[in-house]
This record gives structure tokens, sequence and C-alpha cells, in this order.
């Protein structure tokens, strides 16, 4: 029987979104319309049996559809969140389990060092092994006048986004063999930032660097290193200040495609960077951005 093939206007929720704010960070349960994670929507091929996965950010948004994705392929998987956010990382671990996977719950905040050390050795030792990093948490805050953008902002963006990079990365290279991946999460924000968001930005483009760099560093271990960037997504991250709330109605509306991405439609890029058939890929960045482009 052959496929059902879709228009990508009207694929997903493409009508305006309710006007909605949380405190962030915002809970996915609290969302309407809730984001498509790939929990009913994602079919796996067993394209990562057997991996043991680490995903920042797992419970909500892009990092929980990643996550997903992963346990349907056929990987176990810990994900990393906020204390607040156990609901919905319980959630996450419900879909893992359906899948017949393993999964890890191990919340904390990325901006402490000692704590990403942790993170890594503690998923490291209930996975029984790690052979893949996705990093995908991130801070978001709009602010339209620099003169109003604090230090303790641009302090906190910065750890979250790229600190904890360097820190999640320097835990796992005495676990990671040749074979592993690491994946990043950058923004079509790197190529085309919004006026107040200079901060995110700022650390999106840093992103790119740390993940072109990296790949040169660890080539020879046969450790490969790439990054997503997404463009409009509906996810918690925007309705907790990521975007001002009278935007987001209008949330994704501007691309070619019309409408806001959903988190599943990012799942297949980080499955793909994760799994055998992306063997000669590194250092390289892909765009699911519904047209936006990065570059
Ligand atoms: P999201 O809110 O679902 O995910 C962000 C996650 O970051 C949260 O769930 C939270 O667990 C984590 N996080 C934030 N601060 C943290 C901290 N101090 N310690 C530990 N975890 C922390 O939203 P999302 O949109 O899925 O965001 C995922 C990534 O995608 C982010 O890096 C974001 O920059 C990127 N991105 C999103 C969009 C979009 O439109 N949604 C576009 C481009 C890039
Ligand atoms: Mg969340």
């Amino acid at each position: 029987m052959s496929k059902q093939i879709y228009n990508p206007l009207t694929k997903y929720h493409h009508d305006k979104f309710p006007k909605q704010t949380q405190v962030a960070p915002a809970l996915q349960c609290e969302m309407t319309p809730t984001p498509d994670c790939g929990e009913k929507s994602y079919q796996g091929h067993g394209r990562l049996e057997g991996r043991k996965m680490l995903v920042t950010g797992g419970d909500s948004g892009i990092g929980r559809a990643a996550a997903i994705a992963y346990a349907k392929e056929g990987a176990d998987v810990a994900i990393n969140y906020l204390p607040f956010e156990q609901k919905d990382a319980e959630d996450v671990a419900k879909v893992i389990q359906a899948a017949g996977r393993k999964a890890v719950l191990i919340p904390g905040d990325l901006s402490d060092e000692t704590f990403c050390k942790k993170l890594v050795e503690e998923a490291h030792h209930q996975l029984g092994g790690l052979d893949n990093l996705t990093l995908v948490a991130g801070k978001q805050v709009a602010v339209e006048d620099i003169m109003e953008l604090t230090t303790e902002q641009i302090k906190k963006t910065f750890e979250v986004n790229v600190f904890s990079l360097f820190w999640l990365t320097k835990a796992a290279l005495g676990y990671l063999k040749p074979g592993s991946t690491i994946i990043t999460t950058s923004s079509v924000q790197a190529y085309q930032p919004s006026s107040n968001l200079l901060d995110y930005a700022s650390t999106k483009t840093a992103i790119i660097a740390f993940t072109r760099g990296l790949a040169k560093q660890l080539g020879h271990k046969g450790i490969r290193v790439n990054s997503v960037a997404p463009g409009p997504v509906w996810t918690p991250l925007q309705i907790c200040g990521g975007q001002p709330s009278d935007a987001i109605p209008e949330f994704g509306k501007q691309t070619p495609l019309q409408r806001a991405g959903q988190p599943v439609e990012l799942a297949g890029v980080y499955v793909h960077l994760a799994s055998e058939e992306s063997s000669y890929t590194t250092g390289e960045t892909y765009g699911v951005t519904g047209g936006m482009h990065i570059n």
C-alpha cells in the first residue's frame, strides 16, 4: 500500500495560535495546541538499535522529539531537563518505555559546570555506556532594546546555550568511541538574527563555530559533530518569553511554508546525524526552517 502524501502547508497546525504565556521554563503539557513530538506520529526503522544516548532539553519541544525518535529507532535514552519540568519528563519516559527502551531521567541545571560533569557520568552509568550527546537545551528571552538587556541575562544565556556544550563535551570524551556522535542545536537566528534576540542569536552563531571546530578536532578519533538549525517551531520556549506574546498568534506564518514547524519535523534530521547513514558527514549544519534557509 502506498503511503499518504501530505501537503506541507496543511500537514500540521496552520491556523493562528491562541495567545498564551507561561513562566519560564514553560510546561509542554499546558500548551494549546500540544506540540507534536512524535509520540504517535514518528515511526522508527531500527536505525539506532542498541545505542546509548543523552539528550539535553529532552522533556519538551525539539529535544523531546529527538529523544522519542531515538527510542523508536531502538536506542536507550537519558534525558536532562530542569526540576520544574518533571511532569513533561515523565510523559517522555512513558513513550520511551512503550517503545521497549530504557528511559533515564536526570534533572538539573546546565549552567552549573559541576552538574554537567555529573550528568554525563550518571547517564553513562545508568545506560551502561554512552555513544551520543544530543545537546538541545536552550534559553531564549526576547528583549527589544539592548539598553534593557541585563548582564545577568546575557551571562545566563551564554552559560546554558554555549558554556554547557564545552562542559558536557569534556565530560563525555572519555566515554565516546569511534562511531560516536555529538549533535548541537543552533538556529536560523545564527544567520538571520532578529533585532530582539541579540544575546540568544549570538549564542547560536557561537554554536556553529563550536560545532565546526570540534568536528575538526575530533575527526581523527572517528567522532562526528554536527548541528541542526531550526526555524520557528511550536515549543514551550516561545510562549515563556522567547517571543513577545503579541507575536504568538502569527508565529511561523512568515515562512515560505506559512506555518510554524512541529518538533517531530526535526526528528528525522537528528536521527540521520546520529546514525550510520551520515558516516561521511561532520562539521555540518542542517537547516529545518520552513524555507527561511541558513546562509
Ligand atoms: P523547549 O522549551 O521545549 O526546550 C528548551 C529546553 O531547554 C527546556 O525544556 C529545558 O529543559 C532546557 N533548559 C533551559 N534552561 C536550562 C538549564 N539552565 N538547565 C537545563 N536545561 C535547561 O524549546 P525548544 O524550542 O524545543 O528548544 C530546544 C532548542 O531548539 C533550543 O536550543 C532552542 O534554542 C532551539 N531552537 C528552537 C527554535 C524554535 O522555534 N522553537 C528555533 C531555533 C532553535
Ligand atoms: Mg521543557
